[in-house]
Formats: C-alpha cells, structure tokens, sequence
C-alpha cells in the first residue's frame, strides 16, 4: 500500500462521489525548543499532506507545556514558516478551547466514566507493584479508585479527574508503523483526562481538538504510540467518529539512544539558524534521514516534498550524531 495516500477516503454505495476532505494538523508544543526531530516530524507531515490533498491545520499546543513564555507561541510559528511550512487556516491556540474540553468532561462524568481524584503520587507510588525498568508513568490501578463510581456532574474545583479504563486492548492501525495493540490498563491505568490546574490534560484536549479541527490524519513521533491508544479509548468513550488515522514516525535520538534533548548539543532549529544555517540545510539533512539521499545536501522544500516516499522512509530511529550538527554548520 502507498502510505502517502488515503484509501478510506472511498465513498459509500449511492453516494455522489464528493471526497471526503482529508485534514491533518501540525501541533507543536510553544517550548521555544523546536530541534531537528521536531523538524523532522512537520516536515514529512506537511509533505505528506501537500502531495496528498490533505488540509493543514496549525495548533499550538499550549496546554502541553507547563509554562507558556511571553513571545513563544509567535516564535514557533515563525520557525515553523521559516522552514518554509505553511498552513491553510488560522493557528489555534489550544487554551482558547477550554469550553469544548469541559463540555466533554461532562459528556464523560454522566455517563459515569470518570471520577475526580485527589491521591498524590507518593500515594498512588506506595500503591503500585514493582515499577518496570523504564517505565516513565506510574500505573493507576483499579484498587485506587473511589468506591463510589457511575454518573455524575463534572465540576472542574481543583481535583484531577480520571478516566476508568476497562481492561482489553485498545486495536488499530497504523499506517507507517503497522498494526498496533495497546493495553492501556495494564500500561498506564486509569488515566488523567484533567488536571487539578483546571484545565485537559493533553490526551483529551487532543482528542476533543482534532475532532473540532475535523482531523482525519495524525502524522507524529512514535513516542506518542502509547498515547494513541489511551486516545482511540477516549475517541470511542466520547462517541466520537471517524478516529483518525494514524502514521507514528520513528524519532530521531542522540547516539546514545535517547530521544533527541539538550544533553545532545544545542540542535535547536533556532539556534542553527542563528548561526547563518539555512533552511536547505536543515531539509538536506531530514532528506538524508528520511533516505530521499543517499548523502547530506541542501535540498529545497518543494523538492523534499515531491521526492519524499514513506515506502522507502527507514523504519528505524535516526541517529543524529557530530558528523550531521558539523555539516549543517560546516
Ligand atoms: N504537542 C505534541 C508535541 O509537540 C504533539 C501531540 C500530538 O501530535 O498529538 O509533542
């Protein structure tokens, strides 16, 4: 199968032929810290979009970063549109939709799959077995929920919620990474679908944008995997369809294996930029990630875009290194 083009855009029996219009979104994170994988991931998706009919949307994620600085959210953008992205709607601010993540809070609370929760994670700690070796989040079993569940009014008065996850596994497929199965209750438990700050917690406020946005296609970092089943469950708690289809790309790390982070070096895209680094240079270095070459060089964003294939893309993670920071800045 072509993983560049949308087969489930075919029209039901009956029905004139008007395509269903396709949309994905870029959702950066505004930490001031776009790096090169960051890069990376926007610029396949954008690719993939533009050769695929799809609509772009942009929304910054704000909600998803503990503390918003004042100019960053115009400052990921303008790294964003220097590397030559664009959009076709307004950029959404994701704080701004505060009412639509609360209207599906209480969508959730009467039908009684959540509950508001106020254990500290030293209680939840004490609770949980023997955390597995590289396990970042502790699991929430069903032992800790309130004895009292089943419908109820939400009401966001400085309590996290939960959702109540029911054992199984969560099925779908992936477009670039295959077939996955996640488990979300044996993973994670019952997870946090609002914080006591007052506002969603990143798996809903996503699920609830994109089906406002009308997102049909996720391009994103395969980190993120784990996240799209706890998401799929939500999309399917909320009555919410079509779910979106999914391409989890492989990350970009350091040598030593770890996700791409400071201790690697400065890779910022801004800071490269700051050194006179030009944005082919940024894109020849995706491309020779990506396998559009079989060696470093400056490549322009329109020719990124009609040679990209994810057919003949790596499957395994890229491993940025000094020889890729000395020829970018050579
Ligand atoms: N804002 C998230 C990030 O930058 C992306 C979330 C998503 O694509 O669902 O990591």
């Amino acid at each position: 199968m072509d993983v560049g083009e949308n087969p489930d855009s075919a029209q039901p029996e009956g029905h004139a032929a008007v395509a269903r219009q396709e949309i994905t979104r870029l959702a950066p994170s505004p930490t001031g810290a776009l790096h090169l994988g960051n890069a990376r991931t926007f610029l396949v998706n954008w690719a993939l979009a533009r050769t695929s009919g799809w609509r772009v949307a942009m929304r910054v994620e704000d909600l998803d970063t503990p503390r918003v600085k004042p100019g960053v959210i115009e400052q990921t953008l303008d790294t964003l549109a220097w590397l030559g992205l664009d959009w076709d709607s307004d950029p959404v601010i994701q704080s701004d939709h505060a009412e639509a993540h609360a209207a599906a809070m209480e969508t959730l609370a009467r039908a009684g799959r959540v509950y508001p929760c106020d254990l500290t994670r030293s209680e939840i700690e004490a609770a949980a077995s023997a955390p597995h070796e590289g396990e970042r989040e502790q699991r929430f079993p069903p032992g800790l929920r309130p004895n009292t569940l089943g419908p109820r009014a939400f009401d966001d008065a400085g309590t996290n919620w939960r959702l109540i996850v029911e054992p199984g596994e969560i099925v779908f497929e992936d477009r670039f990474a295959g077939a996955q199965r996640v488990d979300p209750g044996a993973g994670v438990g019952d997870f946090v679908v609002w914080t006591k700050r007052g506002s969603a917690a990143y798996q809903l406020a996503v699920v609830v944008d994109d089906a406002a946005a009308g997102v049909t296609q996720i391009v994103r970092g395969d980190d993120l995997i784990d996240s799209a089943g706890r998401q799929v469950m939500l999309y399917r708690a909320l009555g919410i369809s079509p779910e979106p289809t999914y391409r989890h790309l492989p990350l970009v790390r350091g040598a030593d294996g770890k996700r791409l982070a400071k201790r690697h070096g400065d890779t910022r895209i801004d800071a490269y930029r700051a050194q006179g680094v030009e944005p082919s240079g940024i894109i020849g270095l995706c491309a020779y990630w990506c396998g559009i070459t079989a060696d470093r060089s400056p490549m322009d964003l329109a020719e990124f875009r009609d040679r990209l294939d994810l057919n003949t893309m790596p499957r395994s993670d890229v491993v940025f290194g000094p020889e890729d920071d000395a020829w970018l800045t050579g």
